[in-house]
């Protein structure tokens, strides 16, 4: 592709942020366009970093991509540090599976341990005693015993996707605040239309468009999460993508060092992850027939509080200080959509629960398909045309 070849980026979430980054360091022009609606799930997710627990193997296209995207992160952190975007929100951590029968950690750690081989970064598992969790995550109620993963780590979506942006635009992309609908001729896409529109920075300038405003495109990328499959359907395509709710509950503990805390995954939720100046995050719901209802419900927040309770009743004194909701962009058969749907357009979308662990590796392979490029890793298990 030349460096004349535009291309539009529909979404403002980790996937968006990153296709367009890796498209931008590639040289070809690039427009994001973002409707800025409420629920976005990069702004809502954890930032928990740790695929390797779940069930699956390498043979298993959603671990796998969930995996390399983890083993990704330090390369593309090292990339957006050489553009003068270091990211300070990753931190390894670690992470500990607690409960309070030993019997079953056994079996995951053997699972962890036979992964080992091909996952190196899973990095040192260990079996850890009664009363270790709690010293080193200390609300943690005393009787857990844990399994600890070196390997494990956390990052602030909000703070990760908004260095990609900022990446891109230094590499002369440009951003619109704006609703996109795909503007298709003769079977094609040739560009999107966009209504209430602003837009920011890169090459493109600054300035105000018209609404219903027409950028024309060579290629035009949608990563518009769980809005995916409405932004499609105005090319005939269904795609059964949608929204599952998730409410999740940030709290403080004033002083302490919550910062080095590391993740803490309970057989069932909540699970715990602690970020800097005493901030703990715990969560979170999963509720698939709530739709795009962008609202905190008196009984998601009371099951997470009594949940949390049960295993942390350290945390009984913290203060309540948010609740989030996000929409996790989740498919019928639970595999992402990372493809081309006719010419001129493609999808990246539908990472489900581990988007902020798979989004940034998704968008590299996107963007590697987008310019014509052999894509990283084999993306035929996403093909949309599954759905065809
Ligand atoms: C509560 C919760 C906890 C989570 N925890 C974790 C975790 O610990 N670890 C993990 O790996 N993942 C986690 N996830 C999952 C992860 O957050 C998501 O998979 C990921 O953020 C999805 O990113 P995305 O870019 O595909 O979608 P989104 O972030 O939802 O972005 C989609 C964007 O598209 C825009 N858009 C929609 N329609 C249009 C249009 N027509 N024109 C322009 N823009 C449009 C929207 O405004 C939105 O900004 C969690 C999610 C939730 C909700």
């Amino acid at each position: 592709m030349s460096p004349s070849t535009r291309i539009v980026v529909i979404g403002g979430g980790i996937v968006a942020a990153s296709v367009a980054y890796h498209l931008a360091r590639q040289g070809v022009q690039v427009v994001t366009v973002e409707a800025d609606l409420p629920g976005p799930a990069t702004s809502a997710g954890a930032g928990i970093i740790c695929p390797w627990t779940e069930p699956g193997d390498d043979a298993d296209s959603y671990y796998r991509l969930s995996a390399d995207g983890a083993r990704y992160y330090p390369q593309l952190l090292a990339m957006l540090a050489d553009d003068g975007q270091p990211e300070t929100s990753y931190a390894r951590v670690g992470t500990l599976c607690v409960a309070a029968d030993e019997r079953p950690l056994a079996a995951i750690a053997a699972t962890l341990r036979a992964r080992l081989r091909w996952r190196p970064e899973i990095g040192e598992v260990e079996l850890v005693g009664a009363g270790e969790p709690q010293r080193r995550f200390p609300p943690l109620s005393p009787g857990l015993a844990g399994i600890w993963i070196s390997g494990g780590a956390r990052i602030d979506g909000r703070s990760i996707r908004d260095s990609l942006l900022r990446a891109a635009t230094a590499r002369g992309a440009s951003r619109i605040v704006g609703t996109a609908v795909l503007d298709h001729r003769g079977g094609g896409v040739t560009g999107v239309r966009v209504t209430g529109v602003r837009v920011t920075g890169g090459t493109g300038g600054t300035g105000v468009l018209g609404a219903g405003e027409r950028i024309s495109a060579d290629a035009v990328v949608v990563a518009a999460g769980a809005w995916t499959a409405q932004v499609c359907a105005e090319i005939g395509w269904q795609l059964p993508i949608g929204p599952q709710r998730g409410q999740i509950l940030h709290v403080e503990l004033p002083g302490a060092a919550t910062e080095s805390w590391p993740v803490i995954l309970p057989p069932d939720d909540p699970y715990l992850l602690g970020f800097p100046a005493g901030r703990v995050v715990l969560g979170a719901t999963r509720e698939d027939n709530a739709g795009f209802e962008y609202r905190v419900t008196v009984g998601g927040v009371g099951a997470m509080l009594a949940a949390a309770a049960g295993i942390a009743p350290g945390l009984s004194e913290a203060t309540l200080v948010e609740t989030r909701v996000g929409f996790r962009p989740v498919t019928k058969d639970g595999r992402p959509l990372i493809g081309r749907l006719a010419d001129g357009v493609f999808v990246a979308a539908g990472n489900g629960p581990e988007g902020l662990t798979a989004g940034p590796w998704t968008g590299a392979a996107a963007a590697a398909l987008v310019l014509g490029e052999r894509p990283p890793a084999d993306l035929a298990p996403f093909d949309p045309a599954r759905f065809r």
